[in-house]
């Protein structure tokens, strides 16, 4: 029997999945070269469940404790899952974050790439980072600045981390599309490939601009409790 969770999560996600063949078929790119990164942070476990049931293997996450309680013990159950670290990285849990996640898409400073790689190498786990991009400026948000991103990825390059892409979050406000061609241009810029951008609101938008990962959590989930 299927839960009513499940059949909810059932309906979002075929929406989502038609939108974004869609917007791939539109922007004449193959489909299965945009992932769909399921944000739970703070859903509860049920929905986890829902989703995991339906076959979805990758999971973005904001906090490395709570991502850490979630899914330390379902990573033996679920050998293909693929846990995305998508909210900023302190230093103090940098060690749980390269033990957990299979990919860090906030790296945003030198000092987090140095103790990456210490610990990575100290781990024998090298996992790839993007770089996020603060796109808008913004004081609040995490993300290195457009003018110092060149420097932090020569760095990161230069120090052996891999970096495989690009991510950002455009402000509250402003037309995403902006932001999203900024980003692919920086990545191109780099011969960056990967590019995570486009959220429940705007993913449409992300994709006819070479989004390779779009991160949804509400439309899939419903609003975060
Ligand atoms: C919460 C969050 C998302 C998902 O947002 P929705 O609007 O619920 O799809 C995506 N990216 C980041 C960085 C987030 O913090």
């Amino acid at each position: 029997m299927k839960t009513d969770s499940q059949k909810l999560f059932e309906n979002n996600l075929s929406l989502i999945a038609r939108m974004m063949g869609k917007s791939a078929k539109e922007s004449r790119r193959d489909p299965t070269s945009v992932a769909l990164v399921a944000v739970t942070k703070t859903q509860s476990e049920e929905k986890v469940e829902a989703a995991l049931a339906c076959g979805l293997r990758i999971f973005g996450e904001n906090r490395v404790q709570e991502a850490h309680a979630r899914w330390v013990g379902r990573k033996n159950l679920y050998p293909d899952l693929s846990l995305r670290l998508i909210g900023p990285l302190q230093t103090n849990k940098v060690r749980e974050a390269v033990s957990l996640f299979d990919v860090i898409e906030t790296l945003d400073r030198k000092s987090l790439v140095d103790q990456l790689v210490k610990e990575m190498e100290k781990q024998g786990r090298f996992i790839p980072c993007f770089i996020q991009v603060n796109t808008g400026e913004e004081p609040q948000k995490a993300g290195v600045f457009p003018r110092e991103f060149s420097a932090l990825f020569n760095y990161a390059r230069h120090v052996g981390l891999s970096v495989e892409g690009l991510m950002c979050a455009p402000p509250v406000g402003d037309p995403p599309a902006l932001h999203f061609a900024f980003l692919q241009k920086m990545a191109q810029e780099k011969g960056l490939v990967g590019l995570s951008m486009g959220m429940s609101q705007d993913f449409v938008k992300a994709i006819p601009l070479g989004a390779t990962h779009i991160r949804i959590g509400s439309a899939l989930f419903g609003s975060r409790v």
